[in-house]
């Protein structure tokens, strides 16, 4: 539909800022709601959203020297309209035909869809101008053109075309936009000093920058515009990320005003008792970062940290560590898992190390999950109201209503990123002790690395903790790529290293679509690999099991009486075997890189060689495409997750890392943390000068950017 040209003033206005109020919301017009939908309420937000391209409409071209040089190409003609027709096509499909005749030159422009407006827009003897691809023929057309009037100037811009929705036409939304951009205040918000410690060209103001993006003059560049690499583009990444930085520097000193129990070991006391009781000493990089921790937890403001390391990095005994310091101090420390295998495996693991030395100061550890029956679980929570209950280890099921801690000081999240904001919030109020602006400190563990610019991009409120090498008398995993062809011959041989007792783990492909589907390919998997090897016990995972069947497949192959587990993705996570060292993974070319390195990461947790064979490809042998190839080749070469979260992040974006449920990753809109890294090392230097010798600027550019989103960011 063509654009009108002229606002119609009435919608104009309707469009512009408006406050936000219920009563109000019923009455707004498709258009309206669309706009808010979109974010789009202050005139701020208004003249911030940008647009994704240009049209060229500063221009005509006579149809004479557009039908000679530029076929094929867009142009803007214009001429009078000598003849209009409806022909009717195929017997139902309306065709509007319209000729237009510019000098002694004539085309056709042709709409397969057409209003009546239009018919009358383009009637005989109207002048206009028409926008489209002009194709060769006798006599030459153009499908479906933006049409105009003749009458009025040329736009002395370009024309933007702004990202929107279904229920919001391109020509409302740019009225809106440009009303908000006349209307908005657009004074400067960063302090000068700071805007020259920017390397290179000096940055543009925010009023040249907007309103050059919004209406570029005509033969400004347009493909340093698309790309968003011209200077203009500069000036709104630099303000972006020095919100993005602002907030969370404000987060980080708001939490500094929070309180936090002060957790300081005893000489002799539960950490020195856990340490002579572990079987093993703990690697340099394990020490390094339990000192890190403990320094937090001494300090009397809640800690907020990542340990991040490798899968089979020993976070756990590191994690074990600071909830021995907790209990020391004679706090509560929570453990929670996003699965209840991975929970269950913390409870077996951290009750054998802990619960004999508890027991001896009269405090248990208590397990909490959906699963359990009524009478457990309401010991369970008396234990963990009184306090008996030193340590409580669960799923979800820690954070829920009834659960109430007599003293938490310490709440620790492993696999981090599979908790939403929500549930991590939670977690933090769970104390009845500590009163106002208390909270437990937090640490959180994940083995999905985050990139550096990811980092202090988006977790610039976070303290980092790297477990950067793996306990000794590890081999790395051997990763060999095999076409799902030759599966049976896989199995086959299996007999051997099974008998020589050595556990395989066989997962089956990925069915995102359909859970069903899931479980009938293992169901079918672990029915070929029984009938294949009948001598040996043949265990079966998934997700429709209930929790105690679970449990008891679980103990069976822990125990090792079971040789082969097939599941599905369910062990994915932190699950520890140390017996298991072959795994098998089907269609790998299903799996995202860090889900497959998750996946590796549970064999060659013991001593001997350890295997991960990655089936891929279709049974029938069609090849791989190139990039799944690559992608899969990439685990063959490396055993680093760090690298191959580098790789991951290449092929797939941040998208991923962040997950839709991390707070601040719908805050960047404009900049990428990797290729804007210097604007980025800058706005993270600058931020917290900002909040100290200009607070009142910081708290404005706060407000312009970010508006309404600041509270939800901080959590
Ligand atoms: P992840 O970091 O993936 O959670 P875990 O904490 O589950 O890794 O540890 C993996 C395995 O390594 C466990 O069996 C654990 O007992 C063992 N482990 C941890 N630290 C050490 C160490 N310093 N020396 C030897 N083995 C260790
Ligand atoms: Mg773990």
């Amino acid at each position: 539909m063509p654009a009108p040209r002229t606002p119609r003033k009435k919608k104009a206005a309707a469009a512009s800022g408006a406050a936000a109020d219920g009563a109000k919301e019923a009455r707004l017009s498709a258009p309206q709601r669309a706009l808010r939908r979109l974010g789009l309420v202050r005139d701020i937000d208004l003249a911030l959203h940008l647009p994704l391209r240009y049209e060229d409409e500063t221009r005509v071209t006579p149809l004479a020297e557009a039908l000679r040089a530029h076929l094929g190409e867009e142009v803007q003609i214009e001429g009078t309209v000598t003849q209009q027709e409806v022909k009717t096509l195929g017997g139902w499909r309306r065709n509007l035909l319209v000729t237009l005749a510019d000098g002694d030159r004539a085309c056709l422009l042709r709409f397969f869809n057409f209003y009546p407006s239009q018919q009358k827009q383009m009637a005989p003897g109207a002048r206009i101008r028409a926008r489209g691809v002009l194709r060769a023929g006798l006599p030459p057309v153009m499908a479906h053109p933006v049409v105009h009037s003749a009458d009025g100037a040329l736009p002395e811009t370009l024309t933007p075309v702004y990202p929107s929705t279904a229920q919001l036409p391109q020509a409302y939304l740019r009225r809106a936009v440009l009303g908000g951009l006349a209307r908005a205040d657009l004074s400067d918000t960063i302090p000068a000093e700071l805007l020259l410690e920017i390397e290179g060209e000096p940055l543009w103001s925010l009023h040249d920058a907007l309103h050059f993006l919004h209406q570029p003059p005509p033969g400004a560049p347009l493909q340093a515009l698309q790309e968003r690499a011209h200077p203009a583009w500069r000036r709104l990444k630099a303000e972006e990320l020095l919100a993005q930085q602002l907030s969370q520097a404000k987060a980080r000193r708001e939490r500094a005003l929070l309180r936090a129990p002060q957790l300081v070991a005893r000489e002799d006391g539960l950490v020195q008792q856990f340490l002579a009781a572990l079987p093993f000493a703990l690697t340099a990089a394990q020490q390094r970062v339990a000192r890190e921790i403990a320094a937090d937890l001494a300090r009397p403001r809640p800690m907020n940290r990542l340990l991040q390391g490798d899968v089979g990095s020993g976070k756990t005994a590191v994690a074990t560590l600071a909830a021995c310091c907790a209990i020391d101090a004679g706090w509560q420390c929570a453990l929670m898992a996003p699965t209840e295998i991975l929970a269950s495996q913390h409870f077996a693991r951290l009750g054998e190390w802990l619960a004999p030395l508890l027991a001896a100061r009269g405090q248990s550890v208590a397990w909490l999950t959906g699963s359990q029956k009524r009478s457990q679980r309401r010991v369970a929570l008396e234990a963990i109201a009184s306090g008996q209950a030193a340590l409580v280890i669960g799923t979800h099921a820690v954070i829920e209503q009834q659960v109430q801690f007599a003293r938490l000081a310490l709440a620790i999240i492993d696999e981090q990123h599979r908790f939403g904001v929500a549930q991590r919030l939670a977690l933090r109020q769970k104390s009845s002790e500590g009163g106002e602006n208390f909270e437990p400190h937090l640490l959180m563990m994940s083995a999905t690395p985050i990139p550096r610019t990811l980092a202090m991009s988006h977790f610039a409120d976070l303290d980092v903790s790297t477990i950067d090498a793996l306990p000794p008398g590890r081999t790395p995993v051997v990763t060999r790529l095999v076409s799902q062809q030759r599966r049976s011959e896989v199995i086959a041989r299996l007999a051997r290293p099974i008998a020589a007792g050595r556990q395989v783990y066989w997962v089956c492909p990925l069915i995102e679509e359909s859970e069903a589907l899931d479980l009938r390919d293992a169901t079918q998997a672990h029915a070929t690999i029984s009938a294949a090897l009948p001598h040996c016990t043949v265990g079966l995972l998934h997700s429709r099991m209930s929790a105690a069947e679970k449990q008891d497949v679980m103990a069976q192959f822990v125990a090792g009486t079971m040789p082969v587990l097939v599941s599905t993705t369910v062990i994915e996570v932190g699950v520890d075997v140390p017996a298991a060292s072959i795994m098998v993974i089907e269609h790998a070319e299903r799996f995202g890189l860090s889900q497959l390195h998750q996946l590796r990461g549970r064999v060659g947790r013991g001593a001997g060689e350890a295997y991960c064979l990655l089936l891929y490809g279709a049974p029938d042998g069609t090849p791989l495409g190139d990039t799944a190839r690559a992608r899969l080749q990439t685990m063959q070469d490396t055993n680093d997750g760090f690298e191959i979260a580098r790789r991951d992040l290449a092929l797939r974006g941040p998208g991923e890392f962040l997950g839709a449920r991390q707070s601040g990753a719908a805050l960047l809109r404009f900049a990428d943390p990797s290729a804007d890294a210097p604007l980025l090392h800058w706005a993270h230097r600058a931020a917290p000068r900002m909040l100290e010798h200009w607070p009142d600027m910081a708290a404005r550019h706060i407000e312009r950017w970010i508006g309404a989103k600041a509270d939800y960011l901080k959590a």
